[in-house]
């Protein structure tokens, strides 16, 4: 007891009988009333300026940003290829967060830093999402996808365009805060489109309205969200969401819009004699040429191109890119199915020739990298169902096993499409 007494708190120097609680570092000691100054610093830090000038936010989602080349890293680990749309969405998240950032520094300067909202444009199944997600994912915030068909106009059968904060709010635990920054992914913009290129002669309720909409959004304004969404629920109490710093990331496949960029840089999309391979290969060509003039030929009105600056292309996935993807992102297919089956204590050997065979089908039934998954399954089901409990220790696909199991599944009896 009586060495206890000489015992004091190496900040504030009280002595260990004038503090209810003592806390033993290696070194020293730290009363109850430091710790609670101390996290008081914190708490101010952060609100005024992010840690290290790079972290913010509240305790579950600590917004990690890094430089646009990390970023592309990151993405590189889970999307294969699309370098192009890497670069740029790197760019552009890191502007946005750095527009963030600069406006949480005391003593805002003059100069405003604008939205970077982006609009990708790729066939489905090209890794749209993927990076979208991707993004989120290294960034630490709040994510949602959110599908732009589902929107009506405010009065019409159908959702707000406010629902989709829900979404955001309900992905993160109505964390207002975080969700004040996070990412929206909207998905099949195109199909909110203007149709025909007189918008008054009919009622455009998913159009154009929607476009509206979305726009006011996009500005960045103060939202009241339902929490539990849709319009079933008058009585709920709204949460209000300011948008201005979320960032938005709209996709679309956009089928047709290569004549609309063939048009505009006068060279013909469907030549004479040209074969199907040639004519994607043109396809894949002329999208790298995309612009947001393009885009307001297929029917977004330009005040809402004007709020998504960034636009990026994502090109068709060949044979040697599904290949890729069936091994080489950190999550990829093979991954998964080798360790479900290690789980079991059976090691799993796929020959190359497997492979191989299933991007040709892949290619063949048009599934993309979505179909991938089917064809694994369909290859490797009956052992997943036949092999745990027995001794087998090995497992070796080859391609004589591939094919006989393909020919037996659900999946070769669907037409060629
Ligand atoms: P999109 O949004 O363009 O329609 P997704 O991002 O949803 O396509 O892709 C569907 C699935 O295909 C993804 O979950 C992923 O497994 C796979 N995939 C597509 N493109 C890629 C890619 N470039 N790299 C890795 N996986 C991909």
């Amino acid at each position: 007891m009586a060495k206890q007494s000489h015992l004091h708190c190496s900040f504030c120097a009280r002595s260990r009988d004038e503090v209810k609680i003592l806390i033993a570092g290696q070194e020293g000691h730290i009363c109850e009333n430091c710790v609670e100054h101390a996290q008081e610093i914190i708490a101010q830090e952060l609100n005024i300026k992010p840690e290290n000038g790079n972290s913010t936010g509240s305790n579950n989602f600590k917004l990690s940003v890094r430089k646009p080349a990390e970023i592309k890293k990151f993405l590189d680990e889970y999307v294969i290829g699309q370098d192009e749309a890497k670069r740029i969405l790197a760019v552009a998240v890191y502007n946005h967060f750095k527009r963030i950032t600069q406006k949480q520094q005391i003593g805002i300067d003059d100069v405003e830093i604008e939205k970077s909202n982006i609009i990708m444009v790729g066939e489905t199944g090209t890794g749209k999402t993927l990076l979208a997600k991707s993004i989120a994912r290294m960034l630490n915030v709040p994510f949602a996808i959110v599908d732009a068909t589902v929107f009506t106009e405010a009065g019409y059968v159908g959702e707000d365009v406010e629902s989709m904060l829900t979404r955001l709010l309900q992905n993160c635990n109505y964390d207002v805060a975080a969700a004040e920054r996070g990412i929206v992914y909207v998905d099949e913009l195109d199909k909110i489109a203007r149709k025909g290129d007189n918008p008054s002669i009919t009622r455009d309720v998913s159009g154009e309205g929607v476009q509206q909409g979305l726009l006011k959004m996009l500005e960045g304004t103060e939202v009241l969200v339902p929490p539990q969404g849709g319009r079933k629920h008058p009585e709920q109490k709204m949460i209000k969401l300011d948008t201005k710093n979320i960032l938005f990331i709209c996709g679309g496949a956009f089928d047709g819009i290569d004549r609309v960029i063939a048009k505009r840089i006068n060279t013909n999309a469907i030549g004479f004699n040209v074969n199907k391979v040639e004519q994607e290969m043109q396809r894949k060509n002329l999208l790298q040429f995309i612009n947001a003039q393009d885009l307001k030929g297929f029917g977004l009105i330009p005040e809402l191109l004007g709020r998504l600056p960034v636009v990026t292309h994502l090109n068709p996935l060949d044979a040697e890119t599904l290949r890729n993807i069936l091994t080489e992102p950190k999550n990829s297919l093979i991954k998964q199915f080798t360790k479900l089956f290690e789980l079991e204590g059976i090691a799993l050997k796929i020959d190359e020739a497997v492979l191989h065979f299933m991007v040709s089908k892949a290619l063949e039934y048009k599934l993309g990298a979505r179909g991938l998954r089917s064809i694994c399954e369909s290859i490797l089901t009956d052992a997943m169902f036949e092999l745990p409990g027995t001794n087998e220790t090995e497992l070796h696909i080859t391609l004589d096993y591939a094919e006989s199991m393909f020919s037996k599944s659900k999946m070769s009896m669907l037409k060629v499409a």
